[in-house]
């Protein structure tokens, strides 16, 4: 999606997408899949810039944390900015972007190279801040047996789950030594 900035007057910038990103382009394992991503907001004139609203509705598809079997979820999440264009740095006067650090609210800031904003690097951005750093089937996921590997949600391998990790034995006989 590219917005262009020059063109916009008194009237908002408005848009709606669909798109596909790949789910491996984001290099994170644990997501499998991306489901058909749709994207809509606007853009409007602020002051020196503009603000732009937008928001990202999709599914996706992450490991769960404990037994590895996926897990879809559908994902909303909003996008807020200020958009203001770059400013080349100035050879010998006040700094340019003393006014710009007084803003009222806090809204991140983005600079814009240029009088158009292509909103793909935006998108993938907040693709990978609402992966979470952990996911889990369910609160009481069971997890593998860490004896055979087996699915405790769905088999009951019957392996002694008192068993101490060999790991730890290792570890308690140094500390005894
Ligand atoms: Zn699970
Ligand atoms: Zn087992």
């Amino acid at each position: 999606m590219r917005i262009p900035l020059d063109k916009i007057g008194d009237e908002p910038f408005v848009w709606r997408q669909q798109l596909t990103v790949n789910a491996d382009s984001l290099e994170r394992p644990e997501l499998l899949r991306l489901g058909e991503i749709l994207w809509q907001g606007s853009v409007d004139r602020e002051g020196e810039g503009f603000r732009l609203s937008g928001r990202l509705e999709y599914e996706q598809t992450v490991t769960c944390g404990r037994c590895l079997e996926p897990v879809l979820r559908s994902v909303g999440s909003d996008v807020r900015l200020r958009l203001l264009k770059a400013v080349p740095a100035p050879v010998d006067s006040d700094p340019v972007g003393s006014e710009i650090e007084l803003t009222e609210d806090d809204l991140e800031t983005l600079y814009i190279e240029g009088e158009e904003l292509d909103t793909l690097q935006l998108v993938r951005e907040q693709l990978q801040l609402n992966i979470p750093m952990r996911s889990l089937c369910s609160e009481t996921c069971q997890g593998l047996c860490p004896t055979c590997g087996a699915n405790r949600n769905s088999e009951s391998c019957g392996c002694d789950q008192d068993e101490v990790d060999p790991r730890w034995e290792a570890l308690k006989t140094l500390r005894d030594e």
